[in-house]
């Protein structure tokens, strides 16, 4: 009977024993993590992945957020996030889609699904698709807090702020003929390097943007707050078309990098050979999705390095 008492103690010690080298172990694994975290170098990244003919980005901020603007139409982006995000994290803090086209909120629907996601921002444009439906289910039955973008908001982290630029007025349940009208306008800064997306808006957009920038550099009118188009990475509007990029809106952002997103070979002929004259012209470097594959640009807050698969 001794024995069998015993046996029980002895297993029930040994049990005890792992359970504490278990607690020490997890409690080292933490303080180390938080050791590393804190030793880590502060960059912001900006990865504009190969989705095919559409646009989607990752940015990951120094303070470890993820950011994504748009996530093309198929499952590559939520396959390329896997890769990019750890396996333990299954957040992201925000998803902005830039307008309610499938070549940009398509790949945005496994996610929203897959991930917890804390923030959707979008202009709430009203589309007449089973797609567009889709869209919507999968937004409604998030979890995620739902902000209707418009010109003046500000998002801000310790470290990063976005500004949105555009557009002007609120176009929640508005139908646009052309949803590319719509498109939100976003100027991202991490200290002194700033990244401008445009998802497929028109060079009528980019009038507009230019214009109010000249009317707040005379004026003190709330928007002027945000007003800056300056930025060192252009995301060029929809995908190299020449609908986009006019001369006056290169020369208001005057960016080092020019960023295309387009499928290799696309029906569209993206990008317009006039796009890339123009951008050559401003003596800008340009990278594309289609002849680049996935574009990462690290900034340390002072400049900018990049790399393509
Ligand atoms: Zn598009």
């Amino acid at each position: 009977m001794c024995s069998a008492l015993c046996l029980i103690m002895a297993l029930q010690n040994k049990r005890f024993v792992f359970v504490v080298l278990f607690i020490l172990l997890f409690v080292n694994f933490i303080a180390w993590a938080a050791v590393y975290d804190l030793s880590r170098p502060k960059f912001l990244e900006v990865i504009f992945f190969d989705v095919g003919q559409g646009d989607g980005a990752l940015i990951k901020t120094a303070e470890g957020h993820y950011i994504l603007v748009d996530g093309g139409e198929s499952s590559k982006m939520l396959e390329k996030l896997l890769a990019e995000i750890p396996f333990w994290k299954r957040e992201i803090d925000l998803v902005i889609l830039s307008h309610p086209h499938y070549d940009h909120f398509g790949g945005l629907i496994d996610i929203i699904e897959r991930y917890q996601v804390k923030n959707i921002l979008w202009n709430g444009v009203a589309e007449d698709s089973l797609a567009f439906e889709r869209w919507q289910e999968s937004v409604s039955k998030s979890d995620a807090n739902i902000i209707i973008s418009l010109a003046g908001q500000k998002i801000k982290g310790e470290n990063f702020f976005i500004d949105i630029l555009y557009p002007f007025i609120n176009l929640e349940g508005i139908e646009f003929k052309d949803a590319n009208l719509s498109s939100i306008y976003l100027r991202l800064v991490f200290q002194k390097t700033s990244f401008l997306f445009t998802g497929d808006g028109y060079k009528s957009n980019e009038n507009e943007l230019v214009q109010k920038e000249i009317f707040c550099q005379e004026n003190n009118h709330y928007l002027c707050r945000v007003m800056f188009l300056d930025s060192d990475v252009l995301k060029v509007g929809h995908h190299g078309s020449k609908t986009s990029t006019s001369e006056e809106f290169v020369s208001a952002v005057l960016p080092e990098i020019a960023v295309i997103s387009a499928g290799k070979n696309n029906r569209y002929g993206h990008p317009h050979k006039e796009t890339l004259d123009l951008l050559e012209r401003y003596d800008i470097n340009i990278l594309r999705t289609d002849l680049n594959g996935d574009i990462k640009i690290i900034s340390d807050g002072k400049s900018l390095i990049f790399s393509t698969d």
